[in-house]
């Protein structure tokens, strides 16, 4: 579907009266005030290439924004409501820039430059608003979350944080209460559609389950013991040499530009299994011009891994998936100049370096945040009306 501000058809929306000589790529394209010369909302069943032709526009550049998108792979998930602007030289319809915008607090922006396109994600952090979901267990939790207005997705983080402790469908009963405090991110008062949750409570009588988010982001029980799994430090076994080392502001060696690598390279050679790195769900398997077939795993809501150039993939989306499960095999596919994995981690969307990051490990609240930490449990526990100490 294609709009603009007034609805016009798109032969009349051509806004910006830009010529390629008058066209300069911004020092940094958050700068870009111009508005887009057409705006285009995904619908469904539709594809980048389709939408391509149908504003003709040529496959060449096509082909050169997914080599910027190597970098985030941002292109590969469009999903129906999405919005893509296009900002196009008017006389030649050649593309300036493309917006990709999530919702109103991710957006990925590719801007020309000489020989291609340099690729920006910009996020705002808005404003997270709290909330408390109280509840009484009758019949399959699931059922009862989604009445008290808990989403699939909340349900899914909080039976991953119970796992090792609880089995929904044999440990609850009737009449057992829950609480929920979870929040909501807003931009200019618009959800952008992004919530997390900060604490959970089950209790029968004053007997209570519980899970609190620190503010290192990782969840623990009431007296500051760790819920979550450590990572595997590397998502295969064996040693290999690291051929290409985690860099986003690295430098193309030719054009001085900066193009990003957000993950770092193994020299694996082609057919060694690649495993799940922590516990969670297979959210994508894809196949990508640069990228080639790659796997993304998300862990809980707030780590999500990446591994790139897969020869063989070996589960499917919406898999759960278990640290250390086998998920394939590494390859050479997509632009590569020989046979390595890319990985990726990624902490709240964005890449970090997997070596030296502050990766989960199943330890314990820091002593010297255990009072701050017991704090916030106190809040918590008021919010979700359970009775303790
Ligand atoms: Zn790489």
């Amino acid at each position: 579907m294609l709009w603009s501000g007034a609805q016009q058809p798109y032969s009349k929306i051509r806004l910006p009266q830009l010529t390629s000589s008058e066209w300069q790529a911004p020092e940094s394209t958050a700068d870009v005030e111009i508005p887009a010369t057409l705006i285009y909302e995904i619908a469904e069943g539709d594809s980048l290439s389709g939408i391509f032709s149908y504003l003709d526009i040529s496959q060449a550049q096509m082909y050169q924004v997914l080599e910027a998108d190597y970098a985030v792979l941002a292109l590969d998930t469009l999903r129906p409501g999405n919005r893509l602007g296009f900002w196009l030289d008017e006389a030649d319809n050649k593309l300036m820039a493309l917006e990709l915008a999530f919702n109103p607090a991710h957006k990925v922006r590719f801007t020309r430059v000489e020989d291609g396109f340099e690729v920006e994600e910009i996020r705002l952090e808005g404003q997270w608003r709290a909330e408390s979901i109280t509840g009484e267990v009758h019949g399959s939790f699931s059922k009862v979350a989604s009445e008290v207005g808990l989403s699939a997705n909340d349900v899914a983080t909080i039976a991953n944080l119970f796992k090792d402790k609880f089995n929904f469908r044999r440990d609850l009963r009737a009449g057992d209460k829950f609480g929920v405090v979870r929040q909501s991110q807003f931009v200019e008062d618009e959800f952008t559609g992004n919530r997390e949750v900060l604490a959970v409570s089950f209790s029968r009588g004053d007997k209570h389950v519980e899970a609190f988010r620190h503010t290192d982001g990782q969840f623990y029980d009431g007296e500051g013991g760790s819920l979550q799994n450590a990572f595997l430090s590397r998502p295969f076994n064996g040693n290999y040499r690291i051929s290409d080392n985690f860099n986003p502001r690295r430098l193309h060696p030719v054009t001085g530009r900066v193009k990003p690598h957000n993950g770092t390279d193994w020299a694996l050679p082609s057919g060694t299994p690649l495993l799940a790195a922590g516990d969670g769900v297979v959210t994508r398997v894809e196949n990508h011009p640069y990228a080639g077939r790659y796997v993304v795993i998300d862990h809980g809501s707030r780590y999500r891994t990446r591994y790139l150039h897969m020869s063989k993939v070996q589960v499917r989306k919406g898999q759960r998936v278990t640290r250390g499960q086998r998920i394939g095999l590494s390859g050479a596919t997509g632009r590569v100049t020989g046979a390595h994995l890319h990985y990726e981690f990624h902490i709240n969307g964005r890449p970090v370096n997997a070596l030296t990051a502050k990766i989960p490990k199943a330890t314990a609240v820091d002593k010297s945040e255990r009072q701050q930490f017991y704090a916030s449990v106190h809040d918590y526990r008021k919010l979700m009306g359970v009775e303790g100490e």
